[in-house]
């Protein structure tokens, strides 16, 4: 039995169509992302999945229950993450676990979970005291608190700095190791590929694509993308007459050529052919961001160094 089934969701908000059409399953076991740009209809479809919204059409099943129906049976069930900001400031850590202890039938081991998680040495911190990175981990304890066999996390590493981000994917992990099976939204391409077994990708309300990311880029030539800036005027044709090229782009004096195989070395070997240098050159394999673009014709450009800030605070 799959984990999480949605057959067709819509929902729309007066005259805003959030969600247009949306069907996937999320299979027991699996960190499962649901990635698209900004109002793409991520939290919608996700809040049908919490039970906090109804759809106007289709049909959304967890744990093979209806979440609207069901919504006290499968709270403790299915962990959801806080949003920032949802926990009074004075607060301590282990007075927000003692709290949420309370909500449930089969609460967690706090101090087995505050170490997993590392906040041991924070646990007498009032919540405005923690830094970001802190407060993240704090949220994901709050959702696993009740024991979930499915836990929802949103925009897990907005705001977090690359190293607060690194350990909110290494808990993540840690997660899918016991067996609890991981919803995360995110509009970061980078963290569902570096995290996510298989990924809906959506936008406008749809789902555009659903995989593992490795396939779905091996869909596209599954290779190699070459970024340089050209010494000299050249026809995109030099480049889409070599058998490894696929696709080449312009943006500004910026090219771009996409492919299978070693791009690179026959990009720069027919470049010198007709003396041009390239410039700045940048060679990286096929991403989920180029499977976004291609699929909707529109960049997606939210990267996880654009999301991180500087905000982090200590104790
Ligand atoms: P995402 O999580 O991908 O950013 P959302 O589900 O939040 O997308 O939003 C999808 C669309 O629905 C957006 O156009 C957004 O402005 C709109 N929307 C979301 N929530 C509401 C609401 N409560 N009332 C009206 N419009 C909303």
């Amino acid at each position: 039995m799959a984990a999480i089934t949605i057959d067709h969701l819509h929902k729309r908000y007066g005259d805003t169509v959030a969600v247009d059409d949306v069907s996937f399953a999320v299979e027991c076991g699996e960190i499962f992302g649901v990635l698209g740009p900004n109002g793409a209809g991520k939290t919608t479809t996700v809040e049908c999945v919490e039970g906090l919204r109804q759809p106007d059409r289709g049909t959304v099943r967890v744990l093979g229950l209806d979440p609207h129906r069901h919504r006290d049976e499968l709270r403790q069930r299915v962990g959801v993450q806080l949003q920032d900001s949802e926990l009074p400031d004075k607060l301590t850590v282990a007075e927000a676990m003692d709290l949420y202890r309370s909500f449930y039938r089969a609460p967690a081991d706090t101090t087995t979970l505050l170490e997993r998680l590392g906040l041991m040495d924070s646990r007498r911190t009032r919540y405005k005291k923690l830094s970001g990175g802190q407060k993240q981990r704090l949220s994901i304890a709050l959702a696993l608190i009740g024991q979930p066999e499915v836990a929802v996390l949103d925009e897990l590493s907005t705001g977090l700095d690359p190293t607060a981000r690194r350990e909110s994917w290494a808990i993540v992990e840690d997660l899918r190791d016991q067996g609890i099976t991981v919803l995360l939204v995110t509009h970061f391409m980078e963290e569902a590929e570096r995290l996510c077994d298989r990924v809906a990708l959506i936008d406008a309300g749809r789902v555009v694509a659903v995989g593992n990311p490795a396939s779905l880029t091996e869909q596209l030539g599954g290779g190699q993308r070459i970024r340089f800036r050209a010494s000299a005027p050249f026809a995109d044709r030099l480049l889409l007459d070599l058998p490894d090229v696929d696709q080449v782009t312009r943006r500004g004096d910026l090219v771009t050529a996409t492919g299978t195989g070693d791009v690179a070395a026959h990009v720069t070997g027919a470049l010198a052919a007709v003396g041009v240098v390239p410039h700045q050159l940048q060679v990286d394999r096929t991403s989920l961001e180029d499977v976004f673009v291609t699929l909707t014709g529109r960049p997606h450009r939210a990267t996880c160094s654009q999301g991180a800030n500087t905000s982090e605070s200590h104790p």
